[in-house]
């Protein structure tokens, strides 16, 4: 048997960091059985769908390397297919038109309140009898014939096996007045058409898939395999939601997440591999299972994702990641010159290692390459004071001397400076020399930095500073 998945997220506007999950989810089982996974857009509600919509999910599974199989199915467009079932089930019997009035169903509804009972509907059309002639002026819907008793078990390969009474079924709508189908009858129907065999979805579907497999019964149609995802709550137990940060995943490409630890990030939240926190996608499509995904929800932890991606940023090809950086700085209205690009190359190693985001990186280098005029920052002023400026003007005074602008000699340089004046503590030169050639009160290794920009550009920051604070 072929595995096939398939990802139907309904067009909302955005990337849900629960859709995905349920995505990585879906293309990492299809990848790792040789099978496939289908994309299909839930769009029959359609003043919900947009091309925009559509191409912010297109664009989520795009950044997170996800691809899917076949074209995308756009659910609306299957409508008269889901219809024609509808029919086809009350010809067989196993469906019937109920023309029961807003006010019937609105007074079935408060008899049911009275008396406590789960579901509403009284069944009346269900086995009506020839003499009850249908009613005038009103368009039927199409309710299909659920079990009445017994117990009713989905199998669930995260929950196991769960069960309810039939009696908590109703004979739920499949087709409305208005002939479009009901999203219950059109997930089976296209899950069925495609031919999917896994269903790997958000648990909050586990009620839905009861009444789904009613129709799949009814059609005498295989049912799939289950697995239900437990919801992803915050770091407080609660429902994720934007109070606890970002939900969306275009969000977290935005504050600087690489694509592999988001999906390593989102893999190990609500599965596992034994104690492993870093799989990389090659381990994790040879141990994706079914079976390990944890039954009980997973609460979001950005500690650990930031863990997660510092070890994937430590692992990126420099040359990519300043290409990431550099579109960091078009968003900030920085332009980088060759040079610049050159000197974020240079101190790439350094820089990666320091940083937990792809933003960190970006404030971290930014000095490497802006030009003059540029900010000082609230810290590195206060260090711009008389004592500050002092030590620089040294400095200063004592570059021309070098016999090499590296990063040794200028080492042994400030150390010397610091003998002279400051009891030999190296900070005190530091902090002002890093104040006036950066900006900021901390910054990647100076001597480093001062090396890679050269003596020209270190010596024009200088008078720059000098100047600003005279
Ligand atoms: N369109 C549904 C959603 O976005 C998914 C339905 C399903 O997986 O069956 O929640």
């Amino acid at each position: 048997m072929t595995v096939i998945t398939r990802f139907p997220p309904s067009p909302t506007g955005f990337m849900h960091i629960g859709t995905a999950r349920t995505g990585l989810f879906n293309w990492l089982y299809a990848r790792r059985h040789g099978g496939k996974m289908l994309f299909r857009i839930e769009d029959t509600d359609r003043s919900r769908h947009s091309e925009e919509a559509v191409q912010a999910i297109v664009n989520g599974l795009n950044w997170l390397g996800l691809d899917w199989d076949g074209d995308i199915v756009s659910q609306f467009s299957r409508s008269d297919r889901h219809a024609e079932v509808a029919h086809e089930l009350v010809k067989t019997g196993k469906a019937y038109y109920c023309y029961c009035t807003p006010e019937e169903l609105e007074q079935m509804r408060e008899n049911a309140k009275k008396e406590g009972r789960p579901t509403f509907y009284d069944r009346r059309w269900r086995d009506a009898p020839p003499s009850m002639t249908p009613p005038e002026g009103i368009n039927p819907v199409v309710r299909i014939k659920a079990p009445l008793t017994g117990e009713r078990i989905v199998q669930d390969k995260v929950q196991g096996d769960v069960k309810v009474n039939a009696e908590q079924l109703d004979d739920f709508i499949i087709l409305r007045a208005d002939g479009t189908p009901t999203y219950m009858l059109a997930v089976v129907v296209d899950d069925h058409d495609m031919g999917v065999t896994h269903v790997i979805r958000g648990d909050d579907h586990l009620n839905n898939t009861f009444r789904q497999n009613v129709i799949y019964e009814a059609m005498g149609w295989d049912i799939p395999t289950y697995a239900h995802l437990p919801l992803i709550l915050g770091p407080d137990g609660a429902k994720l939601s934007k109070r606890h940060g970002a939900t969306s995943v275009e969000e977290y490409r935005d504050m600087g997440y690489l694509p592999e630890a988001m999906r390593n990030y989102l893999l190990r939240l609500g599965w596992s591999h034994g104690d492993d926190e870093i799989i990389d996608q090659e381990q994790a499509l040879q141990w994706f299972d079914l079976e390990n995904i944890n039954q009980g929800a997973a609460r979001f932890d950005f500690d650990k994702l930031n863990y997660v991606n510092a070890h994937y940023l430590k692992l990126a090809d420099n040359d990519r990641l300043a290409d990431l950086v550099i579109d960091l700085y078009k968003l900030r209205d920085i332009s980088v010159s060759d040079i610049g690009r050159a000197r974020l190359l240079a101190r790439m190693d350094e820089l990666k290692s320091r940083a937990k985001t792809l933003v960190q990186l970006a404030d971290d280098a930014e000095f490497l390459v802006h030009g003059i005029p540029f900010e000082f920052e609230e810290k590195a002023a206060a260090q711009l004071n008389e004592d500050g400026k002092f030590i620089v003007k040294i400095v200063r005074d004592r570059l021309s001397a070098l016999e090499n602008f590296s990063a040794d000699e200028l080492e042994i340089l400030c150390k010397s400076i610091a003998n002279d004046h400051r009891d030999g503590k190296l900070g005190k030169v530091m902090m002002p020399l890093r104040a006036a050639i950066t900006g900021k009160a901390s910054s990647p290794s100076l001597v480093h930095a001062m090396e890679v920009l050269g003596q020209e550009e270190v010596s024009k920051r200088i008078e720059y500073a000098l100047e600003k604070f005279a």
